[in-house]
């Protein structure tokens, strides 16, 4: 299933007499995640990826924009309506249910359609009833109401709701067909008959179709088979049914051995996976994860994530993930998001993301350790630290000398030891500490045009550094320059 944000915005309000300011959690999200592909909202603390998430889910309403689920605007849906998986942080597992009862339990009241072209003559039908013999009932329904915005519209559908005893997308169905026209007799006749005319040709259309495969089709539509038996409509899985789902969904995600197990007698990660099963056994058209790892502990964390990978591959359902671990979400997205103060910063495949990022914002956050971050200048076209010349390059000859900007080189992006050639060493470092971390070592460094205390070096152990002063060279795809004020990469070649 494709999922489409298109200029989603929230906005929570603020308290004018307190003096609490609104406050905007998400600014004109603009995404288009294809389907299948699992997705990481990834930024820092009150980014707004939480919130993002919880308005596709349905349990928070935008201020503005629309989310779209294939071809279906499911902006104003309800949660259940959106058939969404969730899971969040705390997986809030039924402690008293065994494991089978809690992965069965989304099922129990679950009603499948057993024939989605029987259900739509079966709603157009009921619209149509409705539309020619309760019409004044309906109008004033509609009179009534205000339509100041989105809101009063959902609660006038939902009065249709109660007053008939029909489904949330019937009364919209009604709701859509007559509100324009309400205020004016004529017209709303008008729109009722055409409303009336294009559904029963709808209809028509669909039993002539059902028809030449062999069912039939009484006076009250209900459909028969070849043999004569109704079709329901819509029914209860049944008891076989649920078992299956059961099943099927424990194996994929491997708790099939803890089914009669309650919830206190599992690890913290099996329990998650239960969470998991529990979102995937309605066969959901999205899932989508709040920090699903956020309470394991490292090594859990580890394998739990390659766990979702696996189970989001072999499903082949759109996911989302939250997380503000970059690491998380780089080792198993397809693509990262990445997010500031609601904005989207930057969005791409995430070694794409980590080898080109678009601003300084992008380049601090991803990358363990951190990017090491110099205060540089541009001068005669060549990019300075301090005194020490680091490159030349075309795209610095647009700028005055002086020009402050700020150059980020990768810990892996030095070049040390013997092997360097002379001319190569362009920035001294002082090497304070070395730290030997198996394959490589790690050198402790600082340089008085730091931004921050001190630089991360990141060099294979047989390479051999003192500590004390030291000239080093510098990988050209491992330094990025941003505008001092913009913040803004400044491309090179
Ligand atoms: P975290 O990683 O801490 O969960 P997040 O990136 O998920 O953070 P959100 O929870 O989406 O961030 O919050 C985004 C911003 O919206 C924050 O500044 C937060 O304070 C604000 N916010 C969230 N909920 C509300 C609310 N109900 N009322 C007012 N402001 C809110």
């Amino acid at each position: 299933m494709e999922i489409k944000l298109k200029n989603l915005t929230k906005v929570f309000p603020g308290n004018p007499k307190k003096n609490i300011p609104d406050s905007t959690a998400v600014s004109d999200l603009n995404l288009d995640i294809e389907s299948g592909k699992l997705i990481g909202l990834l930024g820092p603390s009150g980014c707004g990826k939480s919130t993002t998430l919880y308005m596709i889910a349905g349990l928070k309403a935008p201020t503005d924009g629309e989310i779209w689920f294939g071809d279906d605007d499911v902006t104003h849906l309800t949660p259940e309506k959106r058939e969404i998986g969730l899971v969040f942080q705390n997986y809030a597992l039924y402690p008293h249910m065994t494991v089978y009862d809690n992965v069965k339990f989304p099922l129990t009241n679950l009603n499948v359609v057993t024939n989605k072209k029987a259900k739509k003559v079966e709603d157009n039908t009921l619209v149509i009833n409705l539309l020619e013999n309760d019409l004044d009932d309906i109008t004033h329904i509609i009179r009534t109401s205000s339509f100041k915005d989105k809101y009063s519209k959902d609660m006038t559908a939902r009065k249709l709701v109660f007053k008939y005893h029909i489904v949330t997308s019937i009364a919209e169905k009604i709701f859509k067909i007559l509100y324009k026209y309400v205020d004016d007799e004529t017209t709303l006749h008008e729109a009722r008959d055409l409303a009336v005319r294009d559904l029963t040709a709808e209809n028509e259309a669909i039993i002539a179709g059902l028809e030449k495969k062999g069912f039939s089709v009484d006076e009250k539509f209900y459909i028969h088979n070849a043999e004569g038996n109704t079709i329901p409509v819509k029914r209860k899985l049944n008891k076989d049914e649920i078992d299956a789902l059961v099943q099927e969904t424990s194996r994929l995600v491997q708790i099939d051995e803890y089914l009669l197990r309650k919830p206190s007698e599992l690890s913290g990660g099996q329990q998650q996976r239960v969470a998991i099963a529990r979102a995937l056994v309605k066969k959901p058209r999205v899932l989508l994860l709040d920090e699903p790892l956020s309470n394991l502990d490292a090594r859990l964390r580890l394998q739990t994530r390659e766990e979702i990978r696996r189970i989001q591959k072999e499903t082949g359902i759109t996911t989302i993930f939250v997380t503000h671990d970059q690491e998380e979400a780089m080792s198993i997205c397809d693509d990262i998001v990445v997010m500031k103060l609601g904005v989207q910063m930057q969005r791409g495949n995430p070694q794409d993301v980590y080898n080109d990022p678009a601003n300084l914002f992008v380049a601090k956050f991803l990358g363990t350790p951190p990017i090491n971050v110099f205060s540089a200048t541009l001068k005669k076209g060549a990019l300075y630290i301090g005194n020490e010349k680091i490159f030349a390059d075309p795209a610095f000859a647009n700028y005055e000398d002086g020009y402050k900007v700020f150059a980020a080189i990768r810990p892996e992006g030095f070049l040390c030891g013997e092997d360097v050639p002379a001319k190569d060493r362009v920035l001294t470092l002082n090497v304070n500490q070395i730290v030997t971390m198996g394959r490589d070592l790690s050198l402790v460094c600082t340089n008085p045009n730091l931004v921050g205390a001190e630089a991360k070096v990141i060099i294979d152990s047989l390479i051999k550094v003192n500590i004390g002063e030291a000239k080093v060279g510098i990988k050209p795809q491992k330094i990025f320059v941003f505008d001092g004020q913009t913040e803004e990469r400044i491309r090179t070649k």
